[in-house]
């Protein structure tokens, strides 16, 4: 029989220290049964010296159900400390538990006087779990408000972001076939870096695969039925992208290799003809080099200047001063949808009013964006969006410029041959319309339909869910990587922020670290992530960052929260 929190606080009292020490001893004897089954390496509390597992008994779906807590270690003191948090925690709802001071329990017991610092740590792991199952249940029965603590102001001002159904991170990553296999060491990848390239589901391989295997041809060429079902294909694609951004047409659709090339199409094609001498291109320190650099080599070309929008100290766009760089001479505003160092989610709609009354164009790099917050570019009033296919769990090697009809009708193709051609002369050429028009030679077509297949599954497993998702994960990390000694975290809040973490801790040097997480198995990223300005506007020269997707998981956090300890113990070892 488990005994109540009143009992083992009188039975307490009542022993001298050494007493007390033996009865928390005896105090897991009355633990229920763990079931054999539960001894997963995914129900298994890192951080623990001794082998520890818990699960939460949730009885029912809704918000109020009441948590049984059952856990099991191979020490009978840990089994004291598991009687402690049942005690404390059964019978009391995932809210409860999230707003119950726990640590006036063990003040009360005066466990510190009777375990050791690493037991502490474990205890303290116990508790995290307890605290994440909470807010699993509570992200999973809607009422996710404790975990999305932060939503992104973008996300504050859409209905289509509200009532979000939660979505199984467990059925999700099964999914991905690379995210099953097992590392050498035998344990799974743990997966941090989809902000340089997320994963693919199993339907996107499936879907290049079908191509190759079954009607593959050059697209727009020929008229026999592979020709005619890759066009259908092809063209079907650039259909779905259309509904996934509400473009008004799939002719505003124009297929790239990427974000990079699609960026340089737009400030060579529309730049070159539209930016003059004494005219100012605005960005920020921020930008990706994809965005920068061939806005600052326009602006070179042109005798235009380059013009940043500050920042606030916790890096988010200063809109009380934007007016002092925006104005009727600001011909291009080209600006991130989600910064990939920062994190920052930038409020393009309101940026986009502001440029709109300076007659500006605005150009959304929404590498980062689009694959993780509902975009909409006619409620955005977008003029241009770039945005690659592999991070948004698609193939590397294509991508999408979305333009206004307006605009891509007064952008100059950079490219020419092939499809865009409408008549060679010898004295002469005409283009095709948008958007055979920027779509020359031979276009990556297998990876531009599983493109297709990658944002149908982003659709049908729901962008809003997986927004949701990440921003919980991402309070999570936040919380937990907070606690390290001697860590800085660059950017805002997690309510102005996406599912990108980037930091540095004392004394370790980014790669060092990368490496020690990586013996881990966790995969993360350091350097500076193509946003070497940013990173001298800091006074760093390389971080780390982590990023997430759909896929991720409260273990993975975990998992790379040990990786971080194992990763200091090693270094300050040295
Ligand atoms: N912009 C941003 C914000 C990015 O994160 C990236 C990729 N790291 C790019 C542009 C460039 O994308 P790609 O390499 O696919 O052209």
């Amino acid at each position: 029989m488990l005994m109540t929190l009143d009992e083992i606080f009188e039975e307490f009292a009542d022993l001298d220290r050494q007493d007390q020490s033996l009865y928390l001893l005896e105090l897991g004897d009355g633990l229920p049964e763990f079931p054999v089954c539960g001894r997963t390496d995914e129900n298994r509390v890192h951080g623990c010296q001794s082998q520890v597992w818990l699960i939460a008994d949730i009885s029912g779906t809704q918000e109020t159900a009441p948590f049984t807590i059952i856990a099991d270690s191979d020490s009978n003191i840990v089994r004291g400390l598991i009687a402690i948090l049942a005690a404390s925690y059964n019978g009391k709802t995932a809210r409860e538990i999230l707003e119950y001071d726990i640590d006036a329990v063990f003040h009360r017991l005066n466990l510190q006087q009777h375990i050791t610092p690493q037991r502490r740590n474990g205890l303290r792991g116990m508790v995290d779990r307890v605290l994440t199952l909470a807010r699993m249940h509570l992200v999973t029965c809607g009422g996710g408000e404790p975990v999305v603590r932060g939503r992104s102001p973008a996300v504050e001002s859409r209905p289509d972001l509200k009532n979000i159904p939660p979505l199984n991170p467990d059925d999700i990553r099964r999914q991905f076939p690379v995210l099953c296999k097992l590392h050498p060491s035998g344990l799974r990848p743990i997966f941090l870096d989809s902000a340089a390239s997320a994963q693919k589901p199993q339907c996107v391989i499936e879907k290049e695969r079908e191509v190759e295997e079954q009607y593959f041809a050059n697209a727009h060429r020929g008229t026999y039925q592979f020709g005619l079902r890759i066009d259908e294909e092809f063209e079907g694609s650039r259909a779905t992208i259309a509904t996934f951004l509400n473009a008004a047409s799939p002719n505003n659709i124009v297929f790239t290799p990427g974000t990079t090339i699609g960026i340089n199409m737009i400030a060579s094609g529309w730049g070159r003809r539209h930016v003059h001498a004494g005219d100012e291109i605005l960005t920020t320190i921020m930008e990706h080099h994809a965005n920068f650099v061939p806005w600052q080599q326009l602006a070179k070309e042109r005798g235009a200047t380059l013009k940043l929008i500050p920042l606030t100290p916790d890096g988010r766009i200063d809109l009380d001063q934007l007016d002092s760089v925006l104005n009727k001479r600001t011909r291009v505003l080209a600006i991130t949808g989600m910064s990939n160092m920062l994190g920052t989610v930038n409020p393009i709609r309101e940026l986009v009013r502001r440029a709109r009354a300076m007659g500006t164009c605005v150009v959304v790099d929404g590498a980062q964006s689009v694959p993780h917050l509902p975009t909409d570019v006619i409620a955005d009033d977008l003029d241009f969006l770039v945005f690659s296919g592999h991070k948004l769990y698609g193939p590397t090697g294509v991508g999408v410029l979305y333009g206004k009809p307006e605009r891509l009708e007064e952008m100059d193709p950079i490219i020419f041959g092939g499809h865009m051609i409408s008549e060679v002369r010898i004295d002469d050429s005409s283009w095709s319309a948008a958007p055979a028009k920027f779509e020359a030679g031979t276009m990556p077509i297998v990876q531009a339909i599983a493109l297709g297949t990658a944002v149908e599954w982003v659709q049908k497993t729901g962008l809003a869910s997986i927004h949701q998702h990440e921003q919980s994960l991402t309070t999570l990390a936040m919380e937990r990587l907070q606690t390290v000694p001697g860590i800085t975290i660059y950017g805002p809040d997690v309510a102005h922020r996406g599912g990108i973490i980037t930091f540095r801790i004392d004394g370790m040097h980014p790669e060092d670290l990368a490496a020690l997480l990586d013996q881990k198995d966790v995969s993360a990223r350091h350097g500076h992530h193509c946003t070497m300005p940013l990173h001298t506007y800091l006074g760093v020269s390389a971080t780390t960052r982590v990023s997430l997707a759909a896929y991720n998981t409260v273990d993975d956090i975990a998992a790379l929260m040990d990786a971080i300890e194992f990763a200091l113990k090693t270094l300050i070892r040295r």
